[in-house]
């Protein structure tokens, strides 16, 4: 029999991460049957909330702009993607000026905290975490898409984006670290669990069912993404758990090889060819090309002989998240890039020669013009859209489709204009004025039939709706 061991699930290495000090008010150190322990104030943990998502809805990690910028460099991409990465730069820049985020789904709020056991605090840690979550969405041009549920069918906005997902886990020593993310719903939408036997466990089978599953990811949210799979775990939960928290590369000091002690382990080698593999689908950054990934990430877990979870995840071009800790040195937050100007290429889209072949479309014309004008051009095909746009999301659709089950007609505006199927994130100081991202995603919106089954599009004329590239085999507008 083997000898009692323990050890970790996902046993991290050491944090190389760069951060910025927050400063030391609110903590202190008390000496206590001979323990230093860590006092930390209520409202330090609001305050480190709040900068955290004003972080995060602005500024992305250097890492994720350098790969933005090899995409733009890399003579094999295709004209598409570095169109995509070049606008995702830009946009950067834009949200980088701390007023508007990054994209127009300011998304979840996902808390995780780890509590040293030396750590002091009143115990309401998740309460006041909430509080900097609210502070950070009311104050900042932040959208608010949490959706209380009143009955079964009825729901109402909080107006807050509360409540946020808050996990706090017991650990050793006198720090407390956290890791902050925003998950867009398009974004967490893409994470998927499949319930697998060990057949799938054969290096060419593995690849075979990946390359599948990979490839139903689509567009959706947004690529190049950073895609996290994990095979196996100790319960279907925890296997997405994971892929959730390897998408935002906070398992990346894993060690690289397994034990028999069963904890976790990234495989390397596997990582590379799924990426390689990416790089073959040839979705690439959304219309087509290589960069269908940045990275990726695979975590091999224990598992139960009679199960097999394999989960995947992304995070999205909006790569939100942010590690900071709390020690008796003071607070820290991860140092995020504030200036993302410096990873623009000296070219733009004309100059990279990618505007070859964009059809200029003026929406100011008649709707039976611009259907006509539209049907002679092939699915892919990159159209410069100049006029009036209706900008309509989910719940758009759910009032119109309302509206006409109760017998009203289809509104002229629908009739009369393509619709932008996006939620603008509004600047609250100069009210109407559209978030920051929803320029080059917006290649892809609609509004969904099959979400609702409301059927609005079965019950007006076809009209052109701007969606996002290859999410279904159609033009980008029609
Ligand atoms: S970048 Fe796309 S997938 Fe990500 S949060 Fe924004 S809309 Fe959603």
């Amino acid at each position: 029999m083997p000898e009692f061991g323990y050890t970790d699930l996902l046993p991290l290495g050491e944090d190389a991460t760069t951060y910025r000090s927050l400063g030391r008010g609110g903590v202190t150190t008390r000496q206590s049957f001979g323990r230093e322990f860590l006092d930390i104030d209520p409202g330090v943990l609001t305050q480190l909330t709040a900068r955290a998502i004003a972080d995060i809805s602005h500024l992305l990690r250097p890492t994720h702009l350098a790969q933005l910028r090899r995409v733009i460099d890399d003579r094999q991409a295709s004209p598409n993607d570095r169109f995509v990465a070049l606008d995702l730069l830009r946009n950067a820049c834009i949200a980088a000026g701390r007023v508007l985020p990054m994209c127009q789904d300011t998304g979840t709020a996902i808390v995780m905290g780890k509590r040293g056991q030396h750590v002091l605090t009143d115990g309401r840690d998740a309460e006041h975490i909430s509080r900097g979550v609210y502070d950070a969405y009311t104050e900042l041009n932040l959208r608010y898409s949490q959706l209380a549920p009143l009955t079964m069918f009825t729901e109402r906005n909080t107006g807050t984006n509360l409540p946020a997902q808050i996990e706090i886990y017991a650990d050793s020593g006198n720090a407390y670290k956290f890791l902050f993310m925003a998950k867009g719903g398009g974004s967490a939408n893409k994470s998927f669990l499949y319930q697998e036997t060990k057949a799938v466990l054969g290096p060419q089978r593995l690849l075979t069912f990946l390359e599948e599953k990979i490839r139903s990811l689509g567009t959706a949210a947004c690529p190049p993404y950073h895609l996290a799979i994990v095979i196996g775990g100790t319960s279907a939960e925890y296997a997405l758990k994971t892929a959730k928290y390897a998408s935002a590369h906070y398992l990346d000091t894993l060690p690289v090889t397994g034990s028999a002690a069963g904890h976790g382990f990234r495989d390397l080698e596997l990582e590379q060819q799924v990426l390689e593999l990416t790089g073959r689908l040839g979705i690439g950054a959304q219309f087509g090309g290589k960069y269908f990934c940045h990275d990726v990430r695979v975590v091999r877990l224990p598992r139960h002989g009679a199960s097999c979870p394999v989960a995947i995840a992304v995070s999205c071009s909006a790569d939100r998240q942010a590690l900071a800790k709390i020690t008796p040195d003071g607070v820290f937050l991860e140092q995020l890039e504030t200036d993302p100007a410096r990873y623009l290429p000296d070219t733009m889209h004309d100059d990279l020669g990618d505007s070859a072949g964009v059809v200029p479309i003026d929406l100011n014309r008649p709707m039976g013009e611009i259907c006509a004008e539209l049907s002679r051009y092939p699915v892919k095909t990159r159209l410069a859209l100049s006029g009036p746009l209706v900008v309509a999301r989910d719940i758009a659709h759910a009032k119109i489709a309302e509206r006409l089950d109760a017998g009203e007609p289809m509104p002229a505006y629908l009739r009369d204009h393509a619709v932008y199927y996006a939620g603008p994130a509004i600047d609250r100081r100069r009210r109407g004025q559209a978030g920051a991202r929803l320029h080059h995603r917006g290649v892809g919106s609609r509004i969904p039939r099959a979400r609702h089954g409301g059927g609005v599009e079965d019950r007006g004329p076809r009209l052109p709706r701007v969606r996002r590239g290859r999410r279904q085999r159609q033009r980008f507008l029609r």
